[in-house]
């Protein structure tokens, strides 16, 4: 086990490692934060930031000589970096495990080999590949294998031919064809593997979004006790399968029919469990200390019903600072804000978790405060 105060490293320095520093000073150990960004979130709560590239070896090299352990809160931090690293020290998760969570291709074929349910999609390399699309994946996303997030890199598209012309769009780059789906609801499962391989799931949250983003968050999700316990063991089976070590964040799509479908995991804690910091007993980001520094996991236990908003740019009209006062005299709403400097539409500035007896207050709660805004 790696006790307090020992010095952790984080790569990446948006506002997952923020959360994730406040955590671990909060049971006495030390980070290091590598982001480029002079201004991250992470890196303005750090014991260090280093100021460089993710593929900087100067940088890397002095992660791995002053940090005992190494960890990520994004997924697109290069996974020869992690590889690197990890002849040096302890890092969590592999570099192997991110690189599956970091190419849908790679991701879906994964889930296909461990038996669970995928939308049906195809492979789209070039241009006949779209071309030749199966008519049954219409009306169809495209979504770009590498690099997106929040909505970013999809296309919706109702033929072949708006598939072609999709993928010129999104770069000529690999891609999957998906057929959309009617859904029912969202929901995600946040899981934890320690090196023992021991796994615990968080208590499964109901995801709605907006614009492709998520919006709020619903816990406990208003789904049959059934399928949240089978998203909770798929989401512990994928770790197990990819013999994981960290938090990992598993994303479902519950079909009209109550179909359980995966639909991408994320190899670091996730917004859909930014809750667990005020209403389970252990937050993702401790557990991602704990899964890091080889404790025993936390209880994941849920205190109260609970619903996360999320503050989007948005709010912030003309780049002024939102009035707060109704959420701050609202004594069991808790604000979090991540210190990004400035906001545009659609960048996460910072959530509200709302916590009440019963959970259709918490929703009635948390949407007054969000529409108050
Ligand atoms: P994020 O980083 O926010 O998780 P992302 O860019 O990785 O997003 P996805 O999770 O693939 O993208 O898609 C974003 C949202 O778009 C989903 O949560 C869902 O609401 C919708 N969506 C994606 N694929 C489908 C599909 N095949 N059928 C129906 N809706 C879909
Ligand atoms: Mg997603």
């Amino acid at each position: 086990m790696i006790f307090p105060d020992a010095m952790l490293g984080m790569l990446g320095g948006g506002q997952l490692g923020r959360m994730f520093t406040l955590a671990a000073h909060s049971m006495g150990y030390r980070v290091t934060v590598l982001d480029p960004d002079p201004l991250s979130p992470a890196g303005a709560v750090a014991d260090v930031h280093l100021k460089a590239a993710y593929q900087d070896r100067e940088a890397l090299q002095q992660l791995a000589d002053t940090c005992v352990a190494v960890t990520t809160e994004f997924e697109n931090v290069p996974a020869d970096s992690l590889r690197w690293l990890a002849s040096h020290c302890t890092v969590r998760p592999a570099g192997d495990a991110v690189a599956v969570a970091q190419d849908r291709i790679r991701e879906k074929a994964f889930f296909t080999s461990c038996n669970l349910g995928v939308a049906p999609y195809a492979v789209i390399e070039c241009d006949s590949d779209a071309a030749k699309a199966p008519a049954h994946l219409f009306p169809g996303i495209l979504k770009r294998a590498r690099f997106g997030y929040d909505g970013k890199g999809q296309v919706r598209v109702a033929n072949a031919d708006e598939a072609r012309k999709a993928f010129k769009d999104l770069g000529n780059e690999s891609c999957v064809l998906e057929q959309r789906i009617a859904l029912k609801c969202e929901i995600s499962a946040v899981v934890a593997r320690g090196a023992d391989g021991i796994g615990r799931s968080f208590p499964v949250s109901e995801n709605r979004h907006r614009n492709g983003i998520l919006d709020i968050s619903i816990i406990p999700a208003r789904v049959a006790p059934e399928l949240a316990k089978k998203a909770e063991e798929w989401a512990l089976r994928t770790a197990e399968k990819l013999n994981y070590c960290g938090v990992l964040a598993v994303e479902f799509f519950v079909t009209e029919s109550g179909e359980l479908l995966v639909n991408e995991m994320a190899p670091r804690p996730h917004n859909s469990g930014h809750y667990t910091i005020d209403a389970c007993m252990t937050s993702q980001y401790e557990q991602q200390v704990r899964t890091l520094c080889g404790l025993p996991l936390g209880d994941t236990r849920l205190m109260s019903p609970v619903v996360m908003v999320n503050l989007l740019g948005d709010v912030w009209r003309n780049g002024q600072e939102p009035d707060w006062t109704k959420v701050l005299a609202d004594p069991s709403a808790k604000l979090h804000l991540y210190d990004k400097g400035k906001a545009a539409p659609g960048r996460k500035m910072g959530h509200i978790t709302v916590t009440a007896p019963t959970l259709e207050e918490a929703i009635r709660r948390a949407e007054a405060l969000h529409a108050a805004l």
